[in-house]
Order: structure tokens, then C-alpha cells, then sequence
């Protein structure tokens, strides 16, 4: 019989963050071993529930929400998110510059694959959120990854950055806030990028998805708020700040020197055509958020569970000898580094899995965010504080018997 294979197009595809490791994890459970998860950003496994009035509305809307949409997105969400980027002083917004998805997953894979030919390439942070390295591969470009600086707090290195411009770059990658270090871009920083990217002709893709999850009071500048001679595609949607990524309902929003993108944007408008729509439950939801109560501002400000939870996190992390993490100012991760010299890891995935099989607790390895080296894991900082401390408690434990072995 033939074998039947994979497309080459996944052969340097990884989604580490529900990958391998994971599903030992998994198969773990069905053994009836409790597994401390702090693989994934999902804040309503960990009892953050949703606005009560975005689920009402949906129930509501339920009836109503059987049919097929526009294939961009009904009218009433993408004029509440246009309302949203105005209030972020993004410029020339219309209704039809507005894309809803399921997530902004798939609209970060629509963006790429309407966008790249074989050879071209992409700019992508490093540690980048992998989606973005692998929609890039996905749709036949080159992910060139620039560096992220963790002695300057993890802001994006532009000596880095200009380095790996060549006449094939088409498009640079900005997640601010970050995931996963949790890093916010001071707007001077924000600026640099975007004059190589007027100097390039580069188009800039904004993943803006933690642009309320904000700690110690910070604020966030849209990078698309800087100009309007560059295009810039940002991302954003309701999984985190509304705690509702099960509703997959994400958007994009096309702003700025849209002119010389009408092909572009022709093949946008083709790919959400061709997958007719973004449910339309989720869509209904878009509303009633965006217009609604911030109740977030609850969770990530003074006396807020996920601000606590931060800094219990941080606290725990870096008290373990040989551990140093950069305070995360946003989101929901903490993205620690492992000293070398205590801990010398040759495989960090093998790391994980041993944590895993000796306490239980799965982590991200930190090459799963396309970083250089085996020296870093991520963990979201969701468990309520006993939680959180136990499996802290068990990493300290492991990594003391790791240090020794
Ligand atoms: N972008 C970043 C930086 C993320 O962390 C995530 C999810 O964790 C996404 C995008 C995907 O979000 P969605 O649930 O809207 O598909």
C-alpha cells in the first residue's frame, strides 16, 4: 500500500504549545494522573469567566445566529471594532477595511497566505507567539526571525532588525503587547520600526491581542496609530482581554497607505470569501464586548487576581536558585531563563517532558517560541495562588534534582 504522508508545505511547521508534550500529558490524564497545566493562554479554564453580559447577549442572539454572515463580518461588530480602532487613533478606518474571524488565528494565517510567494520573506520576533513563524511557512515564505533582547527588557533589537532586511522581505511581525515575554513597546521604539518599514516598503501585521491585558498601570500605542503612508494590518480579538477564546471571534484591521494595496487586499476579500464566513454566535459577541463594561480592568488592576498572580509568579520563579525572569508588564506568561551553567540543557523539549513525567506540571520549552537556545520555558501565571504556588513548588523541586543529577 502507499503510504499516505503529510504535505512538505508542514515540514517546518511546529505548534509546540499544544504539540508532543502535550499529548503525553494527555495520555497521562487518561491514566488518572492530575496534570498543573500552564501550557495555555486560556484564562476560562482557570475560572476568569467571561463578561456575564456577553454570554447573556449570545444566548439571546442565539436564535438569530443560524445563517451564513457577510463573509467579512455582519455590519453592527465590524462598526463597534472601527469604533474601537478610532479609539486607538487609527487613522481612515472604514467599515470596509474591517475582517472577522474565527480567532485571530485564522486571520493571521488569511494575511500571510494572501500576501506571500515562494522565497519571500517575514520578519518574525524572536521568541515570537509560532503561529506567525508557521503561517509564514505555511504559505510558502521565509520566516527570518529578529531578535528580541532580553538584557533590554525583550524590546525588539532594530540594529538586529535592519540586519535581516534584504530586497525579498516583504513584511515585519510586531506582538505588542508581547507574547510570550509580556513586553510593552514604548512608542520612540515603535517609531523606529515603523521608519524602516517606510524606508523598505515593508507592511507592518500588529498582533495586538493582549492590548488590555496591561499591569503597573502601563499603556499600549497601536504601532498603526504612527502613520499613514505605511499598511498595517492589526490583529486583535475577544479570547483575552473578554476571556472568551472559545467564541473564536477575532478581527483585522486594514489602515494606512491602503492605495498601492488594492491587489492585496483583493486577495484578502477572496480568502474570507472562500471560507464563506467567521461563525456568527461569536460575532454577536463582538458588540456587546467592545461596547460594553471593561470588566478586565478588574482582573489586571490594583488588587486584581491576574496582578496578584503576576507577582506571586515572579516572586516564586525567580527565588529559585539559577532562575531570572523579566517582569512581564502584559498578558498572562512568564517567560523565566534557566542559567546554563546550573542547568545544562541540551534539549529542551526532553526538559519538559521530564518535568512532566516527575512533577506533573507542563510547561512550554522555550524553543517552541522559536528561540535560539534550550534555556527558556514558558508558563501562564492562571492557576488561583495555591495552585499556582504548588506548581511552582514543583518546578523548584525538579530543577533542584536537575542541578544535582
Ligand atoms: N496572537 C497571540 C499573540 C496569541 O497569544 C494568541 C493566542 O494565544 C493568538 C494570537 C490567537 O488568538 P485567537 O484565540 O483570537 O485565535
Amino acid at each position: 500500500m502507499r503510504l499516505i504522508q503529510k504535505s512538505k508545505k508542514l515540514d517546518n511547521i511546529c505548534y509546540e504549545i499544544r504539540g508532543p508534550v502535550p499529548e503525553r500529558a494527555r495520555q497521562l490524564e487518561e491514566d488518572g494522573h492530575k496534570i498543573i497545566k500552564l501550557n495555555i493562554g486560556n484564562l476560562a479554564a482557570f475560572n476568569f469567566d467571561p463578561p456575564d453580559e456577553i454570554v447573556r447577549d449570545m444566548i439571546l442572539n442565539m436564535p438569530h445566529a443560524a445563517g451564513y454572515t457577510d463573509s467579512k463580518g455582519m455590519f453592527a461588530p465590524r462598526k463597534a471594532i472601527m469604533h474601537y480602532a478610532q479609539s486607538k487613533h487609527i487613522q481612515g478606518v472604514t467599515i470596509e477595511d474591517i475582517y472577522i474571524g474565527n480567532g485571530a488565528s485564522e486571520l493571521i494565517v488569511m494575511g500571510m497566505s494572501a500576501l506571500l510567494n515562494d522565497g519571500d520573506e517575514v520578519l518574525v520576533p524572536a521568541p515570537d507567539y509560532p503561529l506567525w513563524t508557521a503561517a509564514v511557512s505555511l504559505s510558502g515564505g521565509t520566516p527570518v526571525h529578529y531578535l528580541c533582547d532580553e538584557t533590554a527588557e525583550w524590546m525588539p533589537d532594530i540594529e538586529d532588525i535592519k540586519r535581516k532586511i534584504t530586497p525579498q522581505t516583504r513584511a515585519i511581525v510586531v506582538i505588542n503587547p508581547n507574547n510570550p515575554t509580556g513586553t510593552i513597546y514604548p512608542v520612540e521604539l515603535l517609531q523606529q520600526i515603523v521608519e524602516l518599514a517606510r524606508v523598505h516598503q515593508l507592511i507592518i501585521f500588529a498582533d495586538e491581542i493582549y492590548d488590555k491585558m496591561l499591569y503597573d498601570e502601563a499603556s499600549h500605542t497601536s504601532i498603526a496609530s504612527l502613520a499613514d503612508d505605511v499598511l498595517f494590518v492589526t490583529l486583535n480579538g475577544l479570547s483575552k482581554n473578554y476571556r472568551s477564546c472559545g467564541y473564536r471571534a477575532g478581527w483585522m484591521v486594514v489602515s494606512g497607505e491602503k492605495r498601492h494595496a488594492k491587489d492585496y487586499i483583493e486577495g484578502l476579500n477572496m480568502l474570507a470569501s472562500m471560507r464563506l464566513c467567521a461563525n456568527t454566535p461569536g460575532q454577536f459577541a463582538i458588540q456587546t464586548a467592545l461596547g460594553g463594561y471593561q470588566s478586565i480592568q478588574e482582573l489586571v488592576g490594583h488588587g486584581g487576581r491576574l496582578l496578584k498572580q503576576r507577582d506571586l509568579a515572579y516572586k516564586l520563579l525567580t527565588a529559585i536558585p539559577g532562575v531570572t525572569c523579566v517582569k512581564p508588564k502584559a498578558a498572562l506568561y512568564m517567560f523565566p531563563k534557566l542559567d546554563p551553567l546550573m542547568y545544562p540543557i541540551a534539549n529542551d523539549q526532553e526538559f519538559a517532558y521530564q518535568l512532566l513525567d516527575q512533577e506533573k506540571v507542563l510547561i512550554v520549552q522555550g524553543t517552541g517560541f522559536n528561540w535560539g537556545s534550550h534555556d527558556h520555558f514558558r508558563a501562564v501565571f492562571l492557576p488561583n495562588s495555591d495552585d499556582l504556588t504548588d506548581a511552582i513548588g514543583r518546578i523548584a523541586r525538579f530543577l533542584d534534582g536537575y542541578r544535582r543529577r
